[in-house]
């Protein structure tokens, strides 16, 4: 996902530029928007972390840009290409160090393994809009 604060600064080209010039596939795109009820059932996994609430509301403050990508290693390699979590601590050249505002409105998210990349993908896309 590209996030609210990222797709409102207009960073969404730029970001999804350099994706695809990393060598991700575009599987699926979309640009919706979550409800709170949809942003608090994707981060279900933070609900007892002290910023869920904060996450949520964040999540649910604008529209978002959701893909699925493609590429060999996609998990760890996206990983590495959008940096740490707090764009402070993310590595030059990578996604968060450039594009984030903060370890909150940190302008892009990504899958932390092959399943959850299953169950997130599911979340926003249904197979007629995979290829
Ligand atoms: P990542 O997105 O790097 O996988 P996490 O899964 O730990 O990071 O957290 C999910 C999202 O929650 C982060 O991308 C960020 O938007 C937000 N977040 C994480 N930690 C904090 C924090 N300490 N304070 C505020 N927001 C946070
Ligand atoms: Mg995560």
């Amino acid at each position: 996902m590209i996030k609210p604060e990222a797709m409102a600064a207009g960073h969404a080209g730029k970001i999804l530029d350099l994706i695809l010039s990393k060598g991700f596939k575009l599987v699926a795109l979309k640009y919706t928007r979550l409800s709170e009820g949809e942003a608090g059932q994707f981060y279900e996994v933070h609900k007892e972390r002290p910023f869920y609430g904060e996450l949520v509301n964040y999540m649910a403050s604008g529209p978002i840009l959701a893909a699925i990508l493609e590429k060999d290693d996609a998990v760890q390699d996206f990983r590495a290409l959008i940096g740490a979590t707090d764009p402070a601590e993310a590595a030059e050249g990578t996604i968060r160090k450039r594009f984030a505002e903060s370890k909150a409105k940190n302008a892009v998210h990504g899958s932390d393994s092959d399943a959850n990349a299953a169950i997130e993908g599911a979340f926003f896309f249904s197979t007629r809009e995979q290829y």
